[in-house]
C-alpha cells in the first residue's frame, strides 16, 4: 500500500470538514488558531513516520495529553486508581459538573477532565512533578527534545478555568484529592498547554500500538494495562461521543480541544489527526472524517 499517497489523498478530502465545525473559544488563546490547519501523521512500528498537510506543526495537544498520564499513573500504581475514579462512558460533556456530584466525587472515567484530575493528582504524589513526568516521557518517546508547553495557552486557560476549578474543589470536598486544589489546577492546565506536532504524538504513543513497550525497548506497561488503555480509549476517548467514534473509526481514540486526535492500530502503528475545528462534542471534524476514511480505505480497525 502506498502510504504517502493515502494520507495524501486523505487529507484532500478531510479537510473542507473543517468548514462544519467551529475552533474552540473557551479557553481565548486557542480561538486565535486558525480552522484551515490540518494534519496527519502515521507512526509505523518499524519506525515509519508519513505526514501531509501541518503534520510537522506543533499545537495545543489538552486533553491527547490525558492518554499518557493514564499509562503513566498505571504504569506507577496499577490497580489502585480504580478506588478513585471509574472506567465507564460519562455519557455527559467532558466538563460536566452534575454527574460528578450525583457519584460523590468519583469520576466516570479517567478521561473526562475530572478524571484527569485524579490522574495529575496521583502522578503528583507519585513523583512529586506530574507536568514534568509528563514532558519528559513525551521527548523521550517522541525523540523531540524541544516538546514543551506554551505558557500563553496555559494562563488564558487558568484565568477562564472556573469548571475545572469547580471540579477540583467538589472532589476535594469528597476527599478525593491529595493535593492541593491549585497545585492540580496549575499542573493540568500546563499539562494541557503542552505543543506538539501530529508526528511527534503518533510517535510518542507507539507504546500503546506495541502492548506496553517503550521507543527504547524497555516495558512501560505490561500487555494487559496497554490493553485496557486502548480499551478506555475506544469506549471514553471521545466522551460523549465515543458510540460514533467507535462506529466510524472503529480504533481506540484519544481528542483535545486543540483540535488533535490520537488513534491506536494496535501492531501497526499511530495515527495522529488535526484540525482545530470542533463538532459540539469538542471532537475535531475533519480529524474523525479523516481516521473514518483512513480504516474504511485500509481496513486497519481493530474489528
Ligand atoms: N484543557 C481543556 C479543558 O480542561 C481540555 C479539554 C479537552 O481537550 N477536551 O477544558
Amino acid at each position: 500500500m502506498d502510504l504517502q499517497a493515502l494520507l495524501d489523498d486523505i487529507a484532500s478530502e478531510s479537510a473542507p470538514f473543517a468548514a462544519q465545525g467551529k475552533v474552540a473559544d473557551y479557553i481565548p488563546a486557542l480561538a486565535a488558531v486558525p480552522a484551515t490547519h490540518f494534519g496527519i501523521a502515521l507512526a509505523t512500528m518499524d519506525g515509519g513516520t508519513y505526514g501531509s498537510g501541518d503534520w510537522r506543526m506543533p499545537f495545543s495537544i489538552q486533553s491527547v495529553s490525558k492518554a499518557f498520564s493514564l499509562a503513566l499513573v498505571l504504569a506507577r500504581d496499577g490497580e489502585a486508581l480504580w478506588t478513585r475514579v471509574g472506567r465507564e462512558p460519562s455519557g455527559n460533556p467532558f466538563n460536566s459538573l452534575v454527574q460528578l456530584e450525583y457519584e460523590k466525587g468519583i469520576p466516570r472515567n479517567p478521561f473526562i477532565n475530572a478524571g484527569a484530575l485524579i490522574l495529575i493528582d496521583r502522578l503528583l504524589s507519585l513523583t512529586g512533578d506530574s507536568l514534568g513526568t509528563l514532558r519528559d516521557f513525551l521527548r523521550a518517546e517522541s525523540g523531540q527534545a524541544a516538546v514543551d508547553l506554551d505558557a500563553e495557552v496555559a494562563a488564558s486557560e487558568a484565568a477562564h478555568g472556573h469548571r475545572n476549578a469547580a471540579l477540583a474543589h467538589f472532589m476535594a470536598s469528597c476527599g478525593n484529592l491529595e493535593n492541593p486544589v491549585e497545585r492540580v489546577l496549575d499542573h493540568y492546565f500546563r499539562q494541557c498547554s503542552l505543543r506538539m506536532s501530529c508526528a511527534d504524538l503518533a510517535k510518542a504513543g507507539l507504546f500503546l500500538a506495541n502492548h506496553g513497550l517503550r521507543a527504547d525497548g524497555s516495558r512501560l506497561l505490561s500487555r494487559s494495562e496497554a490493553k485496557r488503555i486502548n480499551s478506555i480509549m475506544l469506549t471514553c476517548g471521545t466522551y460523549d461521543a465515543a458510540g460514533d467514534f467507535a462506529y466510524r473509526v472503529g480504533l481506540p481514540g484519544k481528542s483535545g480541544v486543540g483540535g488533535g486526535i490520537l488513534a491506536v492500530l494496535p501492531e501497526r502503528g499511530v495515527l495522529c489527526v488535526w484540525s482545530p475545528a470542533l463538532d459540539r462534542h469538542g471532537n475535531s471534524v475533519a480529524g474523525v472524517e479523516a481516521l473514518d476514511r483512513f480504516t474504511t480505505r485500509t481496513g486497519w480497525s481493530v474489528f
